[in-house]
């Protein structure tokens, strides 16, 4: 017994009080105090009493009065001696070989005289070894040892009294105590001494937090009546800037810090921050680099970006579009965007002065994440000067002027529309119309000409105020070309586009065409105009997926008219060459998966899965082997497999994915059988639900949910993998044809989903309940070897997969609750998420298990037991009740049990 025994009184030998003979005036010989020698020959006192030899006695001994201390309980512990009558010789028959003990409670603690019929009787105590060898007189004794309880007490104190009715009694000592739940620290609360409760009572006791620890759930425990602590509830946590060890919080030493309550030790401050005292809560960033208020405090300190690079303009016009490359130095952070600064310059002084409103910038001017803007409106023939700059979320914290690319540039302007021609042999007359928006009055218009192909050797200039011109002198049946501009004050704008025309031969009617010589611009516009399609707008291009920000709805690449599309939109287009395939590590449905390395221009190197779709696939192989990257390509999340991009350009294609050292779960988990801790089991499916529940806020079902599906990095990091639009019909081993003709992977797929197709979140959700047991079975197969139909038909009777070996009761629970009939009573994934946490953060959850109480793998402090016989075996996993039940059903040896079927 852990439980803590006080000792009010050692020994009656000194306390005893006094004789209370009851009929004292007819009975002389009492109980008389006498010094022997016990059995090793120390001499001690004792109290006897041997009136065996007379009738009627009734000879009383009664301690003083003992204080209660608080307890409700106390246990009396007598040790004594008693003759056996036979050992006597010529002993009457009223000779006894028992004594009655008694007890009287009361406040006063020096009461001389108690009423014989006010006493409480305890017990008739009997000796229980031999009485023969006792002779008190010889030396030669034999103690008994008797513990009898008293209870409910609560005057202040009580007496004890011992009756003899004429027994030959020797009384050695008497030991008066109670017990306490002694001080104890657990789960960083701190529970105080506690003296047990009455009857078979439990006492709650509030544990107080540690020093530097705070309540995360107030922490409660229960006194037993025996004096140990029962059913921990609640615990503390260390405050920000200290970690647990052994019981109590320690300050994170310096280049350590703990930034909030929650968060289990003390983590090495991130890149380009320290701390250099004891128990930080943040560590701060290094000169010239920053934290943003967002940033969590396990990132590191970042600083803002380097300018961007490359810049090249295309002017149109009164339009250029910029480009540029990103700069090289992110600083550290995945948040680039960048601001346009445009200023008109004059010519002659060189002055500039900001452009103003009338310019435009598509998509916007400030916080673009693209490298490209268009800006459109500027004056024609004007010389502009645009900055770039780079920012970044620390770019606002940083003092340093932001770093910036300049560009200069000159517009110019072209008339627009040559509207008629009208020609004969020797001549042709031409129309045209002035630009849109002039940079000034038109002053003139100039008409270049010449035959074609002859532009270099001999070409005439014409001018004219007007809109219409005729030139003469030309050759008959001769193809010339035309060009118009127009000069203002400013000067000239460009030319207009070429107009070939061909002088007719005699007697030929004349023609009339319409051209345009802003081709360029409207197929340029349109794009632009595409690109402000409300969707499109918002889809920036981040990590080579596309993201869409403030929307976090998966879109199906199926509502793609264009599937191409699809993929463009959401997936980033790698250069083949910069991809190095090394070698080959399993086979997927389209072809070949191998592992090797991708190097992105500005990035280091990474290592990759490339999927490749084999050769001689059809049209639709290809759209289906590209849909799983437009739907992986649409997520980001931890847990989920990552698209670095795809490879469409050349062949082969190419899905281009992070590499998990650790491949499928399920062969992983066959591999290292056992050999994990139950908290790292449970980390594992904590990563797979917080993707599930990622992929469910999206809107994304995912319908083959299973281990086999869960890829492992070289971390123990789980990501949820496998998204093809096909792959529940093609790609899985495990799917078999339904009644209805679909093909679903039957052990993980919930009854309404085998029924009528209804693949929900909590669909998803029932079969993560099956990967949980995949999970804490190592990768056992569900329902074993029972064929599909026999799954199907044990689910709808109701039967559930059992507990795995060493499964927590709380993990198994979980798994039957994702196991509800009824969709709507299956928790949500956010739900399992916050319950693994609850079981992560207080462990203590996860040490009952599901089949057996004997202590799981990782607790070697509690020791194994044996059982032999069926009743001990019930006993063991407290199910002593029902004993009488297994009796009466035939189970009378462990080895019957062991053929007990479940239903
Ligand atoms: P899949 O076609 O996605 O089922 O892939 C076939 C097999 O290739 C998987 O079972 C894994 O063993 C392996 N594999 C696929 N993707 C990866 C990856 N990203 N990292 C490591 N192994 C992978």
């Amino acid at each position: 017994l852990s439980c803590h025994f006080l000792s009010l009184l050692l020994s009656l030998l000194h306390s005893l009080l006094s004789l209370f003979p009851l009929r004292c005036n007819l009975l002389l010989i009492q109980w008389e105090e006498i010094s022997v020698m016990d059995e090793r020959n120390i001499p001690m006192r004792t109290y006897q009493v041997c009136n065996v030899m007379e009738a009627y006695q009734n000879n009383w001994l009664r301690t003083r009065h003992i204080a209660r201390d608080g307890a409700q309980r106390v246990y009396i512990e007598i040790k004594f001696t008693l003759r056996d009558c036979n050992s006597l010789p010529g002993v009457p028959g009223t000779c006894k070989e028992t004594f009655n003990m008694f007890y009287y409670e009361s406040n006063n603690v020096n009461q001389w005289y108690i009423k014989e019929s006010n006493y409480i009787k305890i017990d008739t105590i009997a000796a229980d070894e031999s009485f023969t060898q006792v002779d008190v007189g010889d030396r030669v004794m034999k103690l008994n040892t008797e513990v009898r309880d008293i209870s409910n007490l609560s005057k202040k104190g009580f007496y004890l009294a011992f009756q003899d009715l004429g027994a030959c009694i020797a009384l050695v000592s008497v030991r008066v105590f109670y017990k306490k739940c002694p001080l104890t620290v657990l789960n960083l609360a701190q529970f105080p001494d506690t003296v047990t409760g009455g009857d078979s009572a439990l006492v709650e006791v509030r544990g107080v937090c540690v020093n530097a620890s705070e309540e995360f759930e107030a922490p409660r425990m229960y006194c037993s009546a025996d004096g140990g602590w029962l059913v921990p509830i609640g615990r503390c946590v260390c405050q920000p800037g200290y970690e647990e060890q052994m019981d109590v919080c320690q300050p994170c030493k310096p280049g350590f810090y703990k930034a909030s309550a929650a968060d289990a030790y003390c983590a090495k401050c991130p890149p380009h921050s320290s701390s250099h005292l004891e128990r930080a809560s943040e560590c701060v960033c290094e000169k010239g680099f920053h934290r943003a208020e967002t940033d969590p405090r396990s990132m590191s300190c970042t600083r803002p970006p380097s300018a961007p690079e490359n810049a090249i303009s295309t002017v149109n016009e009164t339009c250029v579009t910029l480009e540029w490359s990103p700069p090289r130095d992110t600083g550290g952070r995945g948040d680039i965007t960048y601001s346009i600064h445009c200023r008109k310059c004059s010519g002659e002084n060189g002055k500039c002065s900001s452009c103003g409103s009338g310019v435009h910038f598509v998509p916007r001017q400030f916080g673009l994440s693209a490298a490209m803007v268009m800006v459109t409106d500027l004056q024609p023939h004007s010389n502009y000067s645009f900055t770039i700059e780079s920012l970044n979320g620390v770019s606002d914290l940083s003092p340093s002027p932001r770093a910036a690319v300049m560009v200069n540039v000159t517009t110019s302007q072209t008339v627009s529309v040559v509207l008629k021609e009208r020609r004969s042999k020797d001549s042709v007359t031409l129309a045209w119309q002035g630009p849109d928006r002039p940079s000034g009055a038109i002053v003139e218009y100039e008409v270049i000409y010449y035959e074609k192909n002859q532009r270099e050797q001999n070409y005439t200039v014409l001018k004219t105020r007007s809109n219409v011109m005729t030139v003469d002198g030309l050759k008959p049946g001769t193809t010339y070309v035309f060009r118009v501009r127009a000069r203002t004050p400013g000067g000239y704008g460009s030319y207009g586009g070429e107009i070939e025309l061909e002088t007719s031969h005699e007697g030929k009617k004349a023609l009339t065409l319409s051209f345009s010589v802003c081709v360029d611009l409207l197929i340029h516009c349109g794009y632009i105009k595409a690109k402000q399609d409300p969707d499109e707008e918002k889809m920036q291009f981040q990590h080579g997926r596309v993201k869409l920000p403030g929307s976090k709805t998966y879109i199906d690449p199926h509502t793609y008219e264009d599937p191409n599309k699809a993929v463009r939109d959401f997936a980033k287009e790698i250069e083949a060459s910069s991809i190095r395939i090394e070698r080959v590590i399993g086979a997927g449905e389209f072809g070949e998966v191998c592992s090797g390395r991708l190097r992105l221009q500005g990035k280091r190197e990474i290592y990759v899965a490339i999927k490749s779709l084999k050769a001689g696939y059809s049209d639709k192989q290809r759209r289906d082997f590209l849909s799983e990257a437009s739907i992986m390509g649409q997520f980001d999340h931890p847990n989920i497999i990552r698209l670095e991009g795809v490879v469409t350009r050349c062949k082969p294609v190419m899905i281009i994915t992070e590499f998990m050292e650790n491949g499928s779960l399920d062969t992983f988990l066959k591999k290292h059988d056992g050999q994990f801790t139950v908290i790292q089991l449970v980390g594992m499916l904590r990563g797979i639900a917080s993707g599930m529940k990622y992929l469910s806020d999206m809107g994304y079902v995912h319908r083959d949910l299973a281990a086999r599906n869960i890829l492992v990095n070289s971390n123990l990091v789980c990501k949820v993998s496998d998204f093809g639009l096909s792959r529940v019909l093609e790609d899985d081993p495990e799917a078999a044809y339904t009644t209805r003709g679909g093909k679903i992977p039957i052990r993980w797929t919930s009854p309404e989903a085998i029924a009528y197709r209804k693949f929900t979140s909590a669909s998803d959700v029932w079969s993560y309940g099956i990967v949980m047991w995949e999970v804490v079975s190592y990768g056992e197969r569900p329902y074993w070897e029972m064929s599909n139909q026999d799954v199907i038909k044990a689910i709808d009777e109701g039967y559930r997969l059992p507990a795995p070996m060493d499964c927590p009761v709380v993990l198994h629970q979980l798994m039957l609750d994702c196991w509800e009939n009824g969709r709507s009573e299956r928790p949500k994934f956010d739900q399992i998420v916050s319950t693994l946490d609850g079981l992560i953060r207080n462990p203590t959850k996860l040490q009952e298990l599901a089949n057996n109480p004997l202590p799981s793998r990782e607790d070697p402090t509690t020791p194994e037991f044996t059982v032999s016989t069926v009743e001990e075996w019930l006993e063991a996993i407290k199910m002593g009740q029902y004993k009488d039940n297994f009796s009466s059903a035939g189970y009378v040896t462990l080895d019957s049990v062991l053929y007990i079927s479940i239903r």
